[in-house]
C-alpha cells in the first residue's frame, strides 16, 4: 500500500539522492528524506516530504543489479569493507541479519 504520491522524474531524483544532492520538489521547495523502508523483492522505498507543501512522496529504490552485487562480492573477497556501489566511497555497507545493506539506499548488496 502506497502512503506517498508518485514522482514523475524518479530517475533524475535517484541520481541526486545517491549523490547526496538536494532534490527539488514538484511544488517548489525541496524534498526532505523521512526514511527508507524495505520494498518488494529486494528493492526499497524512500519516503520524502516536500518542504513547501508538506505533501509526501515515495520513490522506489531499485534492487541491487548483478554488476553491483559482483562489485561488492569482489571487495569482500579481497578482504575489504565494501562501500555502497551507488553512494560511493565513505558509505560503508552494514550488516543487517544475513544481508549487507546500505542504510541510505535500504538495499541489500550481498549476503554474509
Ligand atoms: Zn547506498
Amino acid at each position: 500500500m502506497a502512503i506517498g504520491l508518485q514522482l514523475e522524474n524518479e530517475k533524475q531524483l535517484l541520481k541526486q539522492y545517491y549523490a547526496g544532492q538536494r532534490m527539488e520538489s514538484p511544488n517548489d521547495g525541496f524534498l526532505i528524506l523521512l526514511g527508507v523502508r524495505a520494498g518488494q523483492g529486494g528493492s526499497a522505498v524512500a519516503l520524502l516530504e516536500c518542504s513547501a507543501s508538506s505533501l509526501r512522496y515515495e520513490i522506489t529504490i531499485p534492487k541491487a543489479t548483478r554488476t553491483e552485487r559482483k562489485k561488492v562480492k569482489d571487495a569482500l573477497e579481497a578482504g575489504e569493507d565494501p562501500d555502497c556501489p551507488r553512494h560511493g566511497p565513505g558509505h560503508r555497507l552494514v550488516r543487517a541479519g544475513k544481508d549487507l545493506v546500505c542504510t541510505d539506499c535500504g538495499v541489500a548488496y550481498a549476503k554474509v
